[in-house]
C-alpha cells in the first residue's frame, strides 16, 4: 500500500465522524446517503437522511411512492432534480433489477442521475471494488498533496486526478481508502485553515514545502450569475389560493407554485396591471392587491429576484387558466413547493399569527 494511503487510513479510524450511513454495506443506503450529500452539508443533509430511511426503508418502497410524496420529503433540500432522479431509479431498480441493487460500477452508472462519482461510491463503499471517488474534497487534499496547480474545473483534470487518486487506491482497502479521503479533506485538510500542523502528511505534502495550500485547488472563473425576476401572483380569498404545476424544462420541474409572471427587469404595480397577461388572468373581474414583498433567492448559476404580489378576492371568483387550479388553504401542506415559496408562506402564516 502506498504510504499516503497508509497514514490516511491510519487517520481515518482514530478521527471518522459517527454517521449511519458508515455502519452498513447495504447499498441502497449508501446511495440514497449520497444523492442527499451531494449538494447538501452533512448536518443538514441527515435529518433528510433519516426521514426517508423510516419512510422508505428499502428501494422498492421508494420505487413505489409517487414522484408528489418523494418530492414532499425532500422540500427543503433544494436541487429537485435530485429527487426527481432518485425516485426514477428506483423504479428502475425494481423493474430492470427485481429490486436488487445493481452491484458492479458500470450497471449503476446506467441509473438516472449517477454520474462517476456516486457510481465509484456506491461501488466501494458498498461492494468494496477497487474505484476511486473524486469530489471536491478528493480534488483539494490531492492538488495539494502533490501541488497540482491544473484548474480542478478544466476538462483535463478529471483524467488527471482520477489516475492519481487511482494509484493511491489499495485495491484490497478501496472502501476504507476513498472514505479515509474523503473525510480527511471535509475535516483536515479544509478549503480554509487546513490543519497543517498536525497533519500526518506534512513532511510529505508538496503544496506545505512550496508555500501553496492557501491557493489550491485552482479554479477557472465561473460562468455569471444570470438574474431572473418573476412576480409572483398570490391570489386568494378566504379559503382558497391557486397553485399550478412548473412542467416545463426549468427550474424547479414538477414541484408546485403560484401562478407567476416573469419580466425583463423589476417591475412596478402599475406595470403589472397593465401587462396583457394579468389583464388576461383577471377577466376584469375585481381584485385587490393588498402587499408586495421582494424576496432575492440564490440558486448555482441563477439569481432569483421575486416580487409576491398578494392579491385577494371575492368568494365567486374563477380563474379560467389552462394548468391553474385552486386548492383550499388546508390543503397547501401537500403540496411540494421551492425553498423559496416555502419561506414566503412561513413569513405569511408568522405575520397571520401576529395579527
Ligand atoms: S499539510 Fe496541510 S495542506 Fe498538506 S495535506 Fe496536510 S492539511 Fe492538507
Amino acid at each position: 500500500m502506498h504510504p499516503f494511503s497508509k497514514k490516511l487510513i491510519s487517520w481515518y479510524h482514530t478521527n471518522k465522524r459517527t454517521l449511519p450511513w458508515r455502519d452498513t454495506v447495504d447499498p441502497y443506503k449508501i446511495w440514497l446517503s449520497e444523492v442527499i450529500l451531494q449538494q447538501t452539508r452533512v448536518e443538514q443533509g441527515l435529518p433528510y437522511y433519516n426521514k426517508f430511511i423510516e419512510k422508505y426503508p428499502t428501494v422498492k418502497s421508494m420505487a413505489i411512492a409517487s414522484q408528489d410524496e418523494i418530492l414532499k420529503l425532500w422540500q427543503g433540500l433544494g436541487y429537485y432534480s435530485r429527487a426527481r432522479n432518485m425516485h426514477e431509479s428506483a423504479k428502475q431498480i425494481l423493474d430492470v433489477y427485481d429490486g436488487q441493487f445493481p452491484n458492479n460500477y458500470e450497471k449503476l452508472l446506467k441509473l438516472k442521475g449517477v454520474g462517476t462519482y456516486t457510481a465509484a461510491a456506491i461501488a466501494s463503499f458498498a461492494f468494496n471494488l477497487p474505484h476511486a471517488v473524486l469530489d471536491g474534497n478528493v480534488y483539494r487534499v490531492l492538488s495539494r498533496l502533490f501541488n497540482i496547480h491544473e484548474p480542478i474545473n478544466s476538462h483535463q483534470a478529471k483524467s488527471i486526478f482520477t489516475q492519481i487518486a487511482s494509484d493511491l487506491l489499495p485495491s484490497k482497502h478501496a472502501s476504507d481508502f476513498n472514505q479515509a479521503i474523503m473525510e480527511f479533506g471535509a475535516l483536515h485538510c479544509k478549503p480554509t485553515s487546513p490543519l497543517c500542523a498536525t497533519c500526518p502528511l506534512n513532511k510529505e505534502c508538496l503544496a506545505l514545502i512550496q508555500n501553496t495550500v492557501s491557493v489550491l485547488p485552482f479554479k477557472t472563473a465561473k460562468k455569471p450569475v444570470q438574474k431572473r425576476y418573476i412576480n409572483y401572483l398570490y391570489i386568494s380569498d378566504e379559503q382558497r389560493i391557486w397553485l399550478h404545476q412548473r412542467v416545463n424544462q426549468d427550474i424547479w420541474k414538477n414541484l408546485y407554485d403560484l401562478p407567476y409572471i416573469e419580466t425583463e427587469s423589476k417591475i412596478e404595480l402599475h406595470e403589472l396591471q397593465n401587462r396583457l397577461d394579468f389583464i388576461e388572468l383577471f377577466k376584469k373581474k375585481s381584485y385587490n392587491i393588498v402587499s408586495q414583498k421582494t424576496m432575492v433567492h440564490k440558486l448555482t448559476h441563477r439569481e432569483i429576484h421575486a416580487t409576491f404580489w398578494q392579491i385577494d378576492v371575492k368568494k365567486d371568483f374563477i380563474l379560467n387558466k389552462n394548468g391553474i387550479f385552486e386548492t383550499s388553504f388546508h390543503l397547501l401542506n401537500n403540496f411540494a413547493v421551492s425553498r423559496l415559496l416555502d419561506k414566503y408562506f412561513e413569513g405569511i402564516a408568522k405575520k397571520d399569527k401576529n395579527e
